[in-house]
């Protein structure tokens, strides 16, 4: 369990799980576009919860807050109200790569020689070190850490002739994984890389068009789903409508397969499925892969709910939620100064004793990254007297990192890197573990197999990795501590 500072408040990350990444929300025509915004990233908390950013504009004008923190936190009414104009684009960041403090929270906004500009960004470049370390020889300066910034430049330096070219001339010479938006204060574009890694959709709400990383974003503020942006396809907003074009070589998508696993929002639709019926089709599968001998079936809350009750739907074993979880957690608290076992995951689930105490229980989570969180939860159950603990993972084992977007550890601390699956039995103690298969696991999407990039399981990935990338400077960045959310 790593702690992670906040803005102030400790909350505690699950070190089990990848990382989620970010997510982004637009608007382009709508008098009350900044609230609009607000309750879109409100719906996008889950995609990342270090810093919040919001960017409207009116005829070129941008205004601009971001902060570091949740964003209930970083946007009190009245920084809200200085957010002016009808077309805006937000931000929930999860720090991948750049660090959390204030100088990387998107929108990233920009000055420079044809007026203003914001960037928001999901996902990840493979070829972002190597494209700044050109920039910065010709003598481009960053503030920021995060790949967007590179987007920003290479933005700035078109010498195409509108603004939809000028990012399209920029995100040609990138690889690797974004869902972005982009905003003069006049035009709005988003854009879905070719291989689709990050789910994007348009929407509408009224005469206003929404751009959104997750369709439950769409569902707070009423927005109908209009349909989402393909893998490759430039969306452009302006007052007289939308214009779509495909102008990138077209290349079989890579669909992020972690994001059905963990990443979005079971409400959310992504990638032609629901989310929901996506993870229970997981559950199912594991239940004809793995079936056991046991009383209950019970999730590792909440990611893993909809797999397990999949799995339950399958074997006939009846669902219990076995674990109580503390939804409150998240504001300050004071660490014990005498150890208590488990303490960081105790804050968050405590198991029904009632519920396991002399049962068999087939225990489903959506995945393990380094197995220390599954160690302690399954240790709580022991010591509630549970009988048989048999562990089911709906999705293969995770042996290489995620170069996308998704936060995961160095391969090394992945325990299914270096680790038979009998030695992690050993390690969880439990009485069985199985991990599903890449087939079933495909199978369950109910979409193309060849359409899902599944690297971080089978060490294949669809693009050049940043270390194919030759890069001679050191690469050395100062640190800056700014951390606090904008004050009055
Ligand atoms: Fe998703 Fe894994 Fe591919 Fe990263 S490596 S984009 S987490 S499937």
């Amino acid at each position: 369990m790593n702690d992670n500072q906040c803005g102030g408040y400790m909350i505690p990350r699950d070190s089990d799980h990848p990382g989620e990444e970010c997510g982004v929300f637009g608007v382009h025509g709508h008098p009350e576009a900044s609230k609009l915004i607000y309750l879109g990233l409100y719906a996008l908390q889950h995609r990342g919860q270090e810093g919040a950013g919001i960017c409207c504009g009116q005829n070129g004008a941008l205004t601009v807050h971001r902060g570091v923190g949740l964003v209930a936190d970083v946007f009190k009414p009245h920084k809200l109200e200085r957010v002016v104009g009808d077309i805006g684009i937000g931000h929930v960041r999860y720090s991948t790569f750049g660090s959390s403090n204030l100088r990387n929270v998107q929108p990233l906004v920009v000055d420079y020689a044809r007026g203003s500009m914001a960037v928001a960004h999901n996902g990840n470049l493979t070829n972002a070190d190597f494209l700044r370390e050109e920039l910065e020889k010709i003598g481009a300066i960053f503030q920021s850490t995060t790949d967007s910034e590179v987007i920003i430049h290479l933005i700035s330096r078109s010498k195409q002739e509108s603004f939809t070219e000028c990012v399209i001339d920029a995100l040609r010479q990138v690889v690797g994984a974004y869902s972005v938006a982009v905003t003069n204060g006049e035009v709005l574009v988003a854009a879905r890389d070719p291989l689709g890694f990050r789910p994007l959709w348009l929407g509408r709400l009224g005469k206003a068009h929404i751009i959104a990383s997750e369709t439950c974003a769409l569902d707070i503020i009423d927005a109908e789903w209009v349909r989402e942006i393909e893998p490759g396809e430039v969306v452009t907003i302006t007052r007289d409508g939308v214009f779509a074009q495909k102008p990138f070589e077209q290349v079989t998508p890579k669909q992020c397969v972690f994001e059905y696993i963990y990443v979005a929002r079971p409400d959310s639709y992504i990638f032609g499925q629901s989310v929901d019926e996506v993870r229970k089709n997981l559950g199912r599968e594991l239940a004809r892969q793995a079936p056991v001998e046991a009383d209950i079936v019970m999730a590792v809350p909440d990611s893993s709910n909809p797999a397990a009750l999949g799995y339950s739907h399958e074997s006939g074993l009846p669902f219990d939620m076995g674990f109580i979880r503390n939804h409150y957690v998240g504001r300050t608290f004071i660490e014990p100064d005498q150890g208590i076992r488990d303490f960081g995951v105790k804050i968050k689930l405590n198991p029904a004793r009632s519920a396991v105490e002399g049962k068999r229980v087939v225990l489903v989570d959506d995945s393990i990254v380094r197995g220390t969180t599954a160690r302690k939860i399954i240790s709580m159950l022991r010591r509630s007297g549970v009988a048989e603990v048999h562990f089911r993972i709906a999705s293969p084992k995770i042996i290489n990192s995620c170069y996308y977007g998704i936060d995961t550890p160095n391969r090394n601390k992945l325990i299914a890197h270096n680790n038979t699956v009998d030695e992690i039995k050993s390690f969880l103690d439990v009485d069985s573990l199985v991990y599903l298969e890449l087939d079933a696991l495909l199978r369950a999407t109910g979409g193309d197999p060849g359409h899902f990039c599944t690297a971080c399981f089978t060490s294949v990935y669809p693009t050049p990795v940043p270390e194919d990338y030759e890069i001679f400077t050191s690469n050395q960045r100062h640190v800056d501590h700014s951390t606090a959310p904008y004050e009055r």
